[in-house]
């Protein structure tokens, strides 16, 4: 039993992954402190016993984790059901199986000793990795040995029932299969030990709209079941049985929030038209297909981006065309979306397949990634290239290649697209009759020859991300020199406003895709410059489609005129920023 005074006041910064702020009771979902019995057998002739108990454990563990598949696959969750796959795959694997059952038999332990050892082993190996996405899959196998664990001690799931309602859901991390077993309608709020903006965590918070902050070491450690917990998923702060005051700041920002939420969403599906009656497109970047629904909610028109490496990153073993196809078919059937932008992959640099050694480079970001790996990798790229061109058969697909620095590059990706067009319709298998080819535009080369690009594609988009970094040489995942990436820099306009211009001039549209896209400072500038569209993540929609629709082109042109007159990034920033807070003051409200 808690007491009053054994509540502790803290704040736990993390990782913001779902925005949104909430305040209920904390509910310590799988809490870290299970104590299982770990101990030495009295006697060798109860090993056979504790190996038949093993597997008994890992029987019931699957029966339990096809079960939550079969109704997971019955509810309108659409969280994937590959992660529960990959549970029970890793129940399967032959390796874990004989291994816990040998330190059984050769150490004379009890079984729940020896899959602790096992998840031990395996986290010395993840640890090992490199990668941060690869080495944060441990939580695939914490996940799985757990429920191994539990079903050891014949312990059954803890319930949400007795909580209440408005309940946040501390827990190491939250699989689909956990959701499955919560009573999603009391959760509020999810804050996790584990995970980042790829972690299961964040991606079911955000395609279920719940605030969440993810990385926060070890709250499950902290927090007991009933403390009042405050998760502000939009700053990755955490606060524990806060004081009165604060509750009552957070009260008030909440409803704020709230409130702000609700009005951007009211008028999210409007056209983003200026009052002179200049249209842009709006689309949004999703990287998992469970986004989509998100997406359309908040404004989006069609998808301007999807990072399709995440399906390869994402999965054990290298996904087939069908893995890719069925993907795709479920972008395409989106009956709200007007097309589909589909990138292919964008691996290489620092982003593996999980079944391949990365390459060591020096300088991954300038290696061998995206279009430069898929043309080495051809049977890679066809095999995405193929499920894509089927795709396109069903709804309106546009294809989009990555890092392209030159003319060569996108002339070998158009003859393979064709080439694996031709086999399709060989083999019988129906496409589309034309499919939208587009160049992202984020290497400074493809801006300088883009009048020679713009010959070979039906769109660009910009990828401000890599345009600003290659640009004014500075590493965007750098924390140290976020000082200097600047997309106001004027170098930085010359090269939008070339692209934008020298794609006019070809008769084909320009997109945005980069973060500046989503930027509310940055919109009007955007717009001076004519781009016919421009695509964020979900979240910025509603905000940029508001600030179009109050400003005209005229003014938008008239300001971009004045900020490329200046020569310093500072006095750019300073001269935008004062315009947009002065025209625009109840879009730059401060939040507290
Ligand atoms: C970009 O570089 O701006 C972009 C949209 O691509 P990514 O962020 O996936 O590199
Ligand atoms: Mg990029």
């Amino acid at each position: 039993m808690i007491t009053d005074q054994d509540r502790k006041t803290f704040v736990l910064k993390g990782i913001g992954v779902s925005p949104g702020i909430v305040i209920g009771k904390a509910y310590l979902f799988d809490p870290s402190d299970i104590q299982f019995s770990f101990y030495k057998l009295e006697n060798p002739a109860l090993i056979p016993k504790e190996v038949q108990r093993f597997k008994n454990a890992l029987k019931e563990s699957e029966r339990q984790l096809l079960e939550i598949r079969e109704n997971l696959k019955k509810t309108k969750i659409n969280e994937p059901l590959y992660v529960l796959d990959v549970h029970i795959l890793i129940l399967k694997d032959k390796k874990f199986v004989s291994r816990t059952t040998k330190y059984i038999q050769r150490l004379g332990i009890n079984a729940e000793w020896a899959v602790r050892m096992m998840l031990d082993r395996y986290k010395k190996i993840f640890d090992g990795v490199e990668d941060t996405y690869i080495r944060g899959r441990i939580s695939d196998i914490q996940y799985v040995t757990q429920r191994v664990l539990r079903n050891l001690a014949g312990r059954k799931r803890e319930t949400i029932w007795e909580i209440g309602d408005g309940v946040i859901v501390i827990a190491q991390d939250i699989s689909p299969a956990d959701t499955a077993q919560m009573k999603m309608e009391k959760v509020i709020g999810f804050a996790t030990d584990i995970g980042g903006w790829t972690s299961h965590t964040a991606i079911v918070a955000r395609s279920m709209e719940i605030p969440a902050v993810a990385g926060l070491d070890n709250i499950t450690s902290m927090v007991h079941t009933t403390d009042v917990v405050i998760v502000d998923g939009t700053a990755g702060v955490v606060i524990v049985n806060p004081y009165p005051e604060v509750l009552q700041r957070y009260e008030e920002k909440r409803l704020h929030y709230d409130a702000v939420k609700e009005e951007y969403l009211k008028d999210a599906k409007l056209p983003a038209v200026t009052l002179d009656k200049y249209p842009v497109q709006i689309g949004g970047n999703i990287e998992f297909i469970e986004e989509i629904k998100t997406a359309v909610a908040h404004g989006a028109e069609y998808i301007g981006l999807y990072r399709t490496e995440f399906i390869y990153i994402n999965s054990k073993h290298l996904p087939t065309e069908e893995d890719h196809f069925n993907n795709y078919s479920q972008v395409v059937e989106a009956k709200e979306l007007l097309w589909s932008t589909i990138r292919t992959f964008d691996l290489g640099g620092d982003k593996f397949p999980s079944n391949q050694k990365p390459i060591r480079e020096l300088n991954p970001q300038m290696g061998l990634r995206a279009i430069r790996f898929c043309l080495k990798e051809i049977g890679l790229f066809k095999t995405q290239l193929r499920a894509i061109w089927r795709a396109s058969a069903i709804g309106k697909v546009k294809i989009l290649f990555p890092m392209i620095s030159g003319v060569e590059e996108i002339r070998e990706a158009k003859r393979l697209l064709k080439e694996t067009r031709d086999e399709l319709v060989a083999e019988g298998i129906k496409v589309a009759a034309k499919m939208e080819i587009g160049a992202m535009i984020e290497v400074p080369s493809a801006v300088v020859i883009a009048d020679k690009l713009a010959e070979e594609v039906d769109f660009f988009s910009i990828g401000t991300n890599d345009l600003i970094q290659y640009a004014l040489a500075i590493d965007r995942a750098n924390e140290h020199m976020t000082y200097l990436y600047e997309p106001l820099h004027p170098a930085v306009l010359r090269l939008l406003k070339r692209v934008v211009d020298v794609a006019h001039e070809a008769n084909i549209r320009v997109a945005m895709c980069g973060e500046m896209a989503g930027d509310p400072m940055c919109c009007l500038i955007l717009l001076g410059m004519e781009l016919d569209e421009l695509s964020m993540s979900h979240l910025a929609i509603p905000r940029i489609k508001r600030i179009i629709r109050q400003s005209t082109l005229k003014e938008a042109k008239s300001l971009l005129k004045k900020a490329m007159s200046f020569g310093a990034a500072s006095d750019v920033r300073a001269y935008v920023q004062g315009y947009m807070i002065q025209h625009f003051p109840r879009e730059f409200q401060k939040e507290d």
